[in-house]
């Protein structure tokens, strides 16, 4: 019998990593208990009206030695540390203690981690958030990307129709950076499509980008899916995304994440500029 191959020193690391929690998982443990990690929100505009209709919840947090901290990098943390489902439900509640003050009109999004898929009472916890900040169902829309589907795609299809049923939006966040499994758009209740950076990022000089582009939002349409244009920083980027008929839009061409105070402001039009 031959035996086992050994397994390579690459591989016996990443191993360790991932048993491990990460050197700083309690003190961002201890930072979420004392509701020290920010939620920043970042602007979306309507292609038609330029209007602001509503903001992305983005995590940030600002660690006393390694400086801010975004969303990617802390879910990485948390998950490894069984966090990441306390950690989102932790951005849901203080996202929806902000929204509550928005106009009656502006949506919020909050993205969806795959720890919130498999947790058995997460639709209870949205619907108890939701009670509790009295922000109406139908203005949330829940961001999910494609690893948060991978492992189980009709399980995690069943619980988003429990919450489509309270009248919450859903949006296939982060299209054209992965795979681009057609499956979830058949599978999913879907609301959004929301396209990737990488997505836009040639369409205002690249022919067959523009192409691309046009292309998927021809399939949204008949799949009745309003499309949302992500990482928008140039004009002639914009340009594209207006005339090729998305829906809404958000990036730094119109602003960058915003501490909460700061986005109250813009929408109760207290004379906050985004744009000199
Ligand atoms: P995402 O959901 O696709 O969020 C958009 C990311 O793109 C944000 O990065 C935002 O700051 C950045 N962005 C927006 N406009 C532009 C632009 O014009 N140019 C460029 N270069 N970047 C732009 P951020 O805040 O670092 O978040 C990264 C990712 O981390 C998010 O991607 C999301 O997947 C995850 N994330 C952030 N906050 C949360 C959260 O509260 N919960 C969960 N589950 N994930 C989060
Ligand atoms: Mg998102
Ligand atoms: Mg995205």
């Amino acid at each position: 019998m031959q035996s086992p191959k050994p397994i390579p020193e690459r591989r016996r690391r990443r191993d360790r990593r991932t048993d491990k929690p990460h050197p700083l998982a309690s003190d961002l443990a201890s930072a979420i208990d004392r509701a020290e990690v920010d939620v920043l929100f970042q602007p979306q505009f309507g292609c038609d009206s330029g209007a602001v209709v509503g903001a992305e919840a983005l995590v940030r947090w600002f660690q006393p030695t390694r400086g801010a901290i975004g969303g990617d990098q802390l879910f990485a943390i948390a998950t490894r540390s069984d966090l990441a489902h306390a950690l989102s439900l932790y951005v849901l509640d203080k996202a929806l203690d902000a929204a509550k003050a928005w106009p009656d009109d502006m949506r919020l999004s909050f993205n969806i981690t795959p720890a919130d898929l498999v947790a058995p009472d997460f639709a209870e916890s949205v619907a108890t958030a939701l009670a509790r900040s009295g922000f109406v169902p139908e203005r949330l829309t829940l961001e999910i990307t494609e690893q948060a589907l991978v492992d189980d795609l009709e399980g995690s299809a069943n619980r988003l129709d429990g919450l489509v049923e309270l009248g919450i939006r859903v949006a296939l966040d982060d299209f054209g950076a992965g795979f681009c499994n057609f499956r979830y758009l058949k599978k999913l209740p879907l609301h959004y499509l929301k396209l990737d950076r990488s997505m836009v990022e040639g369409i205002g000089h690249d022919s067959r980008d523009l192409a691309v582009l046009r292309g998927i939002v021809a399939m949204a349409n008949a799949l009745d899916l309003a499309v949302i244009a992500e990482g928008i920083e140039m004009t002639s980027q914009l340009e594209a995304v207006k005339r090729e008929g998305c829906t809404s839009w958000q990036g730094f061409l119109g602003a960058r994440p915003l501490p909460s105070e700061d986005f109250a402001a813009l929408v109760a039009g207290d004379g906050f500029m985004l744009r000199e």
